[in-house]
C-alpha cells in the first residue's frame, strides 16, 4: 500500500515550500507538487497547514536501560516504543553507560533488533563507560565490520568519577580502532564520549587532535551543556572543527547547579560563531539522572526520556528565536551526517520514509511515520510495543 501526503509544507530540514510526498516500500518515492495516484492504491493524508520534517534522530539512548548507580533497585527500565513515537523519534542509537556488566552488548543488540521489529530504526555503540572496551566480537573493528547496527564505540566516560580513569594512550587507541573499523566497514566509526564534571574536561579530545593523526570526525563528546566551564570548552572545541552534543534530559537541580538548557546552549553557540552543522542534541533517554551531594552521596535518581528531545528544539524556536530549519538540524541532518546514517535525517526521494508532521502554530508533533508506516496519526497512537 502506498502512502500519499498531500499539501505538506516541507522542511527537509531546509524550507522547500508546499509539496506532496509519495511513500512506498519504506522509502520516499517522490517529493513534488500535485502527485496523483489512484485512490484504491494508496492511503491519503491531508497535510494542508502542517509542516513535514524528517523523523527525529536520537543519537544517545540507553534503550535497554542503564543506571544502577545507587544499587540494583536503581537500574532504569528499557525504552518503551510509545515514548519514541510520542517524541517523534524514528531513529535511536542505543548505548550502555556506567553498567556494562549486568547490561551487555548481546542484550543491547537484542533490544535494538526488537525496537526495529516494532517499527523504528536502531543503531548501537559498542562498549560502555569503561576501557578496555567490552565488545561483542573480539575487537571494535570486528564489531563495526560484522554487526550491521554497530556504528561506533561508547559511551566512553572521561573526566568523571564513574569513568575507568583511562590513560590518554588507552583512549587514543579506542579512537584509532573506531577510525580503522569505520573505514573498513564504510561506517562513521565515532566514539561517543561521555564527559563528566571533572576538571580535565575535553583535555583528552584536544590532545587527540594535537598529538595524533586522528581527526575530530572520530569523536562526538556529549553532555557538553552540563556545566558552564565544560560548555565554554565546548565552544572553543566546536570552533576548532569538533562536533558537540547537548543532553536534553535534565532535572531542576542540574539547572540550578549551572547546567545550560539545550535551547539556550544552541543560541549561545550560534552567537559565538559555531557552525550550526557541528551541533547535535540527544536525550540520554532511559539513562539515570542521579543527583549527588557534595560528598558524592546519591540524593535522588530519576530517568531520562526521549520525549525531552524535540521539546528542546521547539524551545529553541519559540524562546530563542532560532529558525525552525536551523533548530531542526540538530536532531535530523546533523546527526545523520556525523554518524553516517545515509538514508536518514533528510526528506528527499530515495531516503527512508521517516517523517513527522508538525502543527506550525504550536510545533506539536501530530503524525509520525517511520519506515513508511504510520505510528501516530493526528495525535492518535497507532502502534505500541509488544508488551505495552
Ligand atoms: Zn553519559
Amino acid at each position: 500500500m502506498l502512502l500519499l501526503i498531500k499539501h505538506a509544507t516541507i522542511f527537509d530540514p531546509e524550507p522547500q515550500g508546499a509539496c506532496d510526498l509519495l511513500i512506498g516500500g519504506g522509502k520516499i518515492l517522490l517529493m513534488e507538487p500535485d502527485i496523483r495516484v489512484p485512490r484504491k492504491h494508496c492511503e491519503v493524508v491531508d497535510a494542508r497547514n502542517l509542516n513535514a520534517v524528517p523523523g527525529f534522530i536520537d543519537g544517545h539512548v540507553h534503550i535497554m536501560g542503564g543506571g544502577g548507580e545507587g544499587g540494583f533497585a536503581t537500574r532504569t527500565p528499557d525504552l518503551p516504543l510509545t515514548d519514541a513515537i510520542y517524541g517523534g523519534v524514528t531513529t535511536v542509537v542505543g548505548c550502555l553507560g556506567t553498567d556494562g556488566y549486568t547490561r551487555n552488548m548481546a542484550g543491547l543488540l537484542a533490544k535494538a533488533k526488537g525496537l526495529d521489529e516494532e517499527g523504528i530504526s536502531t543503531f548501537v555503540y559498542s562498549g560502555s563507560y569503561g576501557l578496555p572496551l567490552r565488545t561483542l566480537m573480539p575487537t571494535l573493528e570486528e564489531d563495526l565490520l560484522f554487526i550491521d547496527k554497530v556504528i561506533g564505540a561508547g559511551e566512553v566516560a572521561l573526566s568523571d568519577h564513574r569513568s575507568s580513569q583511562p590513560t590518554f594512550e588507552a583512549f587514543a587507541q579506542v579512537v584509532a580502532m573506531a577510525r580503522r573499523g569505520g573505514m573498513l566497514s564504510g561506517k562513521a566509526g565515532v566514539v561517543n564520549v561521555h564527559l563528566g564534571d571533572g576538571a580535565r574536561g575535553l583535555e583528552f579530545l584536544r590532545r587527540i587532535l594535537a598529538e595524533t593523526e586522528l581527526s575530530a570526525a572520530q569523536m562526538l563528546p556529549t553532555h557538553i551543556n552540563r556545566n558552564p566551564r565544560l560548555f565554554e570548552e565546548g565552544i572553543a572545541y566546536a570552533k576548532g572543527g569538533g562536533n558537540v552534543d547537548f543532553t536534553t534530559s535534565t532535572l531542576p537541580s542540574y539547572l540550578e547547579d549551572g547546567e545550560i538548557p539545550c535551547a539556550k546552549a544552541l543560541r549561545r553557540m550560534l552567537d559565538a560563531g559555531v557552525d550550526p552543522g557541528r551541533i547535535t542534541f540527544t536525550s540520554d533517554g532511559q539513562g539515570s539522572l542521579p543527583d549527588w551531594d557534595r560528598h558524592g552521596r546519591l540524593q535522588e535518581i530519576s530517568v531520562g526520556r526521549v520525549t525531552s528531545l524535540f521539546p528542546a528544539v521547539r524551545q529553541a524556536v519559540q524562546e530563542e528565536g532560532i529558525p525552525l530549519e536551523t533548530a531542526l538540524r540538530v536532531i535530523t541532518s546533523n546527526p545523520a551526517r556525523i554518524l553516517k546514517l545515509k538514508a536518514k535525517g533528510r526528506l528527499a526521494p530515495g531516503m527512508d520514509a521517516d517523517l513527522v508532521l508538525l502543527d506550525p502554530k504550536d510545533l506539536e508533533v501530530r503524525t509520525v511515520i517511520a519506515k513508511g508506516r504510520m505510528l501516530m496519526k493526528a495525535g492518535r497512537l497507532l502502534a505500541k510495543g509488544m508488551f505495552q
